[in-house]
C-alpha cells in the first residue's frame, strides 16, 4: 500500500486523451506514441513511488513533452547533413564531392520518371548504360572506349579479373598500397584471380626489374599512382611512356589505376600538378582507372577507359554485372561530364572546384567577420582568433600538399591539464549541433577551416545553440 497523499502516474489511456498529446498523436501515429508513453510510464513507476518526483514532473504536459523529445529523436534520419570544416575538402568520410545543381537536378529526374537506362530510342531496340555517358568521356579523355562502375575499387578489381585472372600481374614494390577502407592492392589481386609478381624496392624500380619479371605467365604490368602518402629522396620509377613501350614490346596490357586522376590540367586554376587520364592514354596505358567523386567532383563512380577490344573483355565479365552503377549515379555523372564541355567556367560551377580554388584572402575575411559572434558564444576560457591555416585536397590527391586557408582557431586559456578535456567537450558539442560542425584539433586548439563554410546564415542561426561542458 503506498502512504496517503502519494502521488499517482496517469494512465497511459488517460495521457493519450490529453491536449498536450494531440499533436504528437497527429505527427506520429498512435502506435508509436503508445509505445513511447509505455516506456515512459515504466521507468518513472518506482520513482514515483517513492516519492521522489513531484506533482510537476508527471504532469501530462511535461511528460508529453518528454515522449516528444524521444519520438523527435528516433524520427532523426542517421543520414545527417553537417558542416565539414576539417580543411580536408574531398573527405571520404564525408561524402567527398558535392554535386552541382545540374547533377542534382539530374538525379531529380532519373528518381522520379523512368528513362531510357538501357533502351536505345533511335532503334527501339535494348541498349547499354554505358552508352549513355560513352561518348562524352571519350570526347574528354580521348579514350577508345569506356565503362562505369560502383567505384575505382571496383574498377580496378574487374580490371584485375578481367584481364589478368590465372595470370601474373607485375607491379613495383613502391606501389602496393593501402587506401583507406581496407583496400590494399596485394589483396585486391588476390581476389581478382591475379598472381602478384612484385618488383624492385619500394623507394627505387627500374625498367630492367619489370624486364626481368616478364615471363610465360605473365598477364600485365600494373601501375598504382601514391594517393595517400610520398616516396621521396633516393627514388626511381619508370615513367608510364617508358613502361608502356615495354609492356606493349613484350605483348602485355599496361594498367594505370590513377585513383584520383584528374580531366583537366589543375595547375591552370593554380592547383598542384594531378597526372590527367587523358596524358595516361596518349603515354600508352592500355587502361585507365580513376574515381567519379574524387578530383572530377562527381558522383562515386569508378571509370574504366582505354583500348577497345580490352574494354570489350571487361564488360563481358559477369562481374560488370554485380559492380555496376545505378541509374542515379549514370544521370549525375553525365551532367557532371557535361560541364568540363566549358573548362572557362568549370570553377563557377563544379563545387569541389569551386571549393578547391576558393581565394585564401575570401576565407580569412569571411573568418574575421565570424570571429566576433563565435567568441561571443563561447565566452571564457576560450580565445577565438581569425588565422591563416593549411588545408588538404584529401581523398589521395596530392598528399604533400597544402592548401593555404584560413580558420577560427578556438584555444582554451585554462591549465595544461584541464586543456584536452576542454578541447573533447567543444568537439562533442559542435557535433550536437542540429547541423554537426566537423572542425579538427591541432596544437592545443580546435580549428575551424572555413574554405567550405558556403551556408554561413544556417551556421550563425545554430551557434546560440552551442553548449560546451566545462
Ligand atoms: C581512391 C583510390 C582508389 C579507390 O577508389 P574508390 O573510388 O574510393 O573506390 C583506388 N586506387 C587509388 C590509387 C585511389 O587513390
Amino acid at each position: 500500500m503506498s502512504a496517503s497523499g502519494a502521488l499517482r502516474l496517469p494512465s497511459v489511456d488517460g495521457l493519450l486523451r490529453q491536449p498536450a498529446c494531440l499533436p504528437l498523436l497527429e505527427r506520429y501515429g498512435r502506435e508509436a506514441l503508445l509505445a513511447h508513453l509505455r516506456q515512459l510510464l515504466d521507468e518513472l513507476r518506482s520513482d514515483v513511488l517513492n516519492g521522489q518526483l513531484s506533482a510537476v514532473e508527471i504532469s501530462p504536459e511535461v511528460l508529453a513533452g518528454r515522449v516528444g523529445e524521444r519520438l523527435a529523436q528516433q524520427q532523426r534520419s542517421n543520414v545527417r547533413r553537417v558542416f565539414n570544416l576539417t580543411g580536408t575538402v574531398l573527405h571520404t568520410n564525408l561524402g567527398r564531392a558535392l554535386l552541382p545543381d545540374e547533377a542534382i537536378e539530374a538525379v531529380q529526374m532519373a528518381a522520379r520518371y523512368p528513362l531510357n537506362l538501357e533502351f536505345d530510342l533511335a532503334s527501339g531496340k535494348r541498349g547499354d548504360r554505358d552508352d549513355l555517358i560513352e561518348g562524352l568521356i571519350r570526347e574528354l579523355t580521348g579514350a577508345e572506349a569506356v565503362t562505369v562502375v560502383n567505384n575505382n575499387a571496383a574498377a580496378v578489381l574487374l580490371t584485375l579479373n578481367s584481364l589478368g585472372a590465372r595470370k601474373e600481374g607485375i607491379i613495383s614494390r613502391g606501389e602496393l598500397i593501402e587506401i583507406g577502407g581496407a583496400f590494399r592492392i596485394p589483396d585486391i589481386m588476390a581476389r581478382a584471380g591475379v598472381r602478384l609478381h612484385e618488383v624492385g624496392t619500394t623507394n627505387r624500380t627500374h625498367a630492367r626489374d619489370y624486364e626481368a619479371a616478364i615471363s610465360p605467365r605473365s598477364g600485365l604490368i600494373m601501375r598504382v599512382h601514391a594517393s595517400n602518402y610520398s616516396i621521396e629522396g633516393f627514388t626511381a620509377s619508370v615513367p608510364t611512356a617508358e613502361l608502356a613501350e615495354l609492356a606493349h614490346r613484350h605483348g602485355l596490357p599496361l594498367l594505370e589505376d590513377l585513383g584520383s586522376g584528374s580531366l583537366l590540367d589543375l595547375t591552370r586554376w593554380g592547383l598542384p600538378a594531378e597526372p590527367t587520364v587523358r596524358q595516361a592514354l596518349l603515354d600508352g596505358a592500355d587502361i585507365v582507372t580513376f574515381s567519379g567523386d574524387k578530383l572530377l567532383g562527381g558522383p562515386q563512380a569508378g571509370l574504366i577507359v582505354g583500348r577497345k577490344e580490352l574494354i570489350a573483355k571487361i564488360k563481358k565479365n559477369p562481374l560488370k554485372r554485380a559492380l555496376r552503377v545505378d541509374k542515379l549515379t549514370l544521370a549525375a555523372l553525365e551532367a557532371v561530364l557535361g560541364l568540363y564541355r566549358d573548362p572557362d567556367r568549370l570553377a563557377e560551377r563544379l563545387p569541389s572546384l569551386r571549393l578547391l580554388t576558393r581565394p585564401q584572402a575570401d576565407i580569412f575575411s569571411q573568418a574575421s567577420r565570424l570571429q566576433p559572434a563565435m567568441a561571443e558564444v563561447l565566452g571564457e576560457p576560450w580565445q577565438v582568433s581569425a588565422v591563416q591555416a593549411l588545408g588538404m585536397i584529401g581523398s589521395g590527391s596530392q598528399p604533400v600538399a597544402r592548401l593555404p586557408s584560413a580558420a577560427l582557431c578556438l584555444r582554451p586559456h585554462v591549465s595544461k591539464r584541464l586543456r584536452g578535456r576542454l578541447l573533447l567537450n567543444l568537439e562533442a558539442a559542435l557535433r550536437a549541433l542540429p547541423i554537426p560542425v566537423l572542425g579538427r584539433i591541432d596544437d592545443d586548439a580546435l580549428w575551424l577551416d572555413l574554405r567550405q563554410l558556403d551556408d554561413e546564415p544556417a551556421w550563425l542561426a545554430q551557434l546560440p545553440q552551442l553548449q560546451v561542458d566545462q
